[in-house]
């Protein structure tokens, strides 16, 4: 029987295991951690009884996934949960920006800039299924859809402060700018609008699920399908060299490109190499959990209602913070992503305390203490926030990559999304998941089309790995 070991057992490796276990093959995953799933971990952070993820908290791309969708996840244990709001986008005038799932909903809350909305987006998210399913490949493949991708392509080339320019209002350009800046990149450089396009696009489309009981559960239903498969998880087994791997007929790596080298040193080509070691990182997240007493008092009160909240103020403010972080230093007013998933799934609280995620954006490598930045932003736009908070804890750059080797330096997005690496990742290939050694493969958020929680590189590189296995008979 032909074999495969997965290294890593994050979404994608677990999704590259399923792929090659559904098509007949033996396989067995190795995790470094005593847990399984990467960033998919779930547990009680601050106090009993509250659920906190670790990493992942809202999953507009995992619900709108074609390949969850072709394992049948939810009929595997997994819970969608919708909050009544996507996001909403406080400003200092005391009101927010909100974001719902109905597309038209959106439009109308932002007055003048409604029917930009709707010119901006209403294509995409009417032809969102093509379009994922060519964006979801790699860059090199012919398009199924080549209408669609040639009308997304100028919007999302451009660079995120032009699509900007678009709107009238504050509101139009701030909900905007939330939504560019999970790019975690200057807003000012090509394919900087890409990002916010497609998770709005989903968004109107799928919406913006949590997962019920936390996104373990997510990790919990991967497994559950690779096991109906025959496949296996084995937990505390850190491969540091390929002397650590089973002899099997296809291994797929769910690591970073440096930890490809360790592992492979001298047997990776030499042109390979040199492309990983000039994989460029990208910036940082400093996680804030907290156990709060109710709910934070939000200025608009509507921003309860949401799943997630952007703190950043305005496009300009947050353009300019994420233009720090990238070029290494620390602003004053980081942008901050807020997380209520306790509004979508009530089971995560108890007791009258509910848990409260946030991260904010930081330089590669920080080592200093954002706390205090964090809690600011919320006390501007929740005056009163501090009184709730029952515990706090802060997980930096160092405690990210501590806890799983793919987080370099607090990169939580396997590697920057500036210029060509955006899509060209982690080098310049026609097949990006090869390593150069034959039955080798890479299928982190390192490779195509990047990070979130869609199990899409696992997929591809699976995809890969057959291919190469149907040639090699
Ligand atoms: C704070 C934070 C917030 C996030 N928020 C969201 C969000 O809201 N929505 C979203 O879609 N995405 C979010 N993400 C991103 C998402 O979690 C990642 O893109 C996704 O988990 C990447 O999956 P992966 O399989 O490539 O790697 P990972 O999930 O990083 O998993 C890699 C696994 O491989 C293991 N491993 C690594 N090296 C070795 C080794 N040598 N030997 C054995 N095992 C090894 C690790 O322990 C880990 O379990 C967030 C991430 C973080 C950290």
């Amino acid at each position: 029987m032909t074999t495969a070991v997965i290294v890593g057992s994050g979404p994608n490796g677990l999704a590259a295991a399923i792929h090659l276990a559904r098509n007949g093959i033996e396989v067995q995953v190795l995790e470094a951690a005593d847990t399984i799933g990467g960033g998919l971990r779930s547990s009680e952070l601050t106090a009993p009884g509250l659920i906190h993820d670790h990493c992942s908290a809202i999953h507009p791309m995992g619900v709108a996934s074609p390949f969850f969708a072709s394992i049948d996840i939810e009929g595997f244990g997994l819970e969608w949960l919708w909050p009544d709001i996507d996001c909403a986008h406080p400003l200092d005038s005391g009101s927010a920006a909100l974001l719902h799932r109905s597309i038209d909903e959106t439009a109308s809350g932002l007055g003048d800039d409604g029917r930009r909305w709707l010119g901006l987006l209403r294509g995409m998210v009417d032809g969102y299924e093509g379009l994922s399913s060519d964006l979801m490949q790699p860059i090199v493949h012919v398009p199924r859809h080549p209408l669609k991708l040639a009308s997304f392509g100028p919007r999302a080339l451009a660079p995120a402060t032009v699509a900007a320019k678009l709107f009238r209002t504050e509101k139009g350009r701030a909900l905007f700018g939330g939504l560019a800046a999970h790019v975690y990149s200057r807003l000012d450089r090509p394919a900087s609008a890409a990002v916010g396009l497609m998770i709005a696009a989903s968004g109107h489309r799928h919406g913006w699920a949590v997962a019920k009981g936390g996104s373990q559960s997510i990790a919990d239903a991967l497994v559950a399908v690779l096991s109906s498969h025959g496949g296996t998880v084995e937990t505390g087994v850190r491969v540091r060299s390929a002397a650590d791997i089973p002899d099997a007929d296809i291994v797929v790596l769910d690591v970073s490109p440096d930890a490809v080298l360790d592992i492979y040193g001298e047997r990776v080509p030499r042109r390979i190499a040199r492309a990983y070691r000039k994989f460029r990182r990208g910036p940082a997240a400093y996680k804030v959990d907290f156990a709060i007493d109710g709910a934070v008092p939000w200025l608009d009160p509507e921003c309860g209602r949401a799943g997630t909240v952007h703190l950043g103020g305005s496009f300009a403010e947050i353009a300019a913070a994420e233009k720090d972080v990238t070029l290494g230093r620390m602003p004053e007013r980081p942008f901050v992503l807020v997380g209520q998933q306790y509004a979508a799934d009530p089971s995560r609280s108890a007791g009258g305390l509910n848990p409260l995620y946030s991260y904010a954006h930081v330089p590669q490598g920080f080592s200093g203490d954002a706390t205090e930045a964090v809690i600011a932003q919320f006390e501007r736009f929740a005056p009163g926030f501090r009184e709730r908070i029952v515990v706090s804890v802060s997980i930096g750059p160092a405690q990210l990559a501590a806890a799983n080797p793919n987080n370099v330096g607090g990169d939580i997005i396997g590697g920057a999304n500036a210029g060509l690496q955006v899509v060209l990742r982690p080098r310049i290939a026609v097949d990006p998941y090869s390593v150069g050694i034959p039955g080798v493969f890479m299928c982190s958020s390192s490779t195509p089309p990047g990070a979130g929680v869609h199990g899409m590189p696992g997929y591809n590189a699976a995809e890969s790995a057959l291919r190469q296995l149907r040639k090699r008979k």
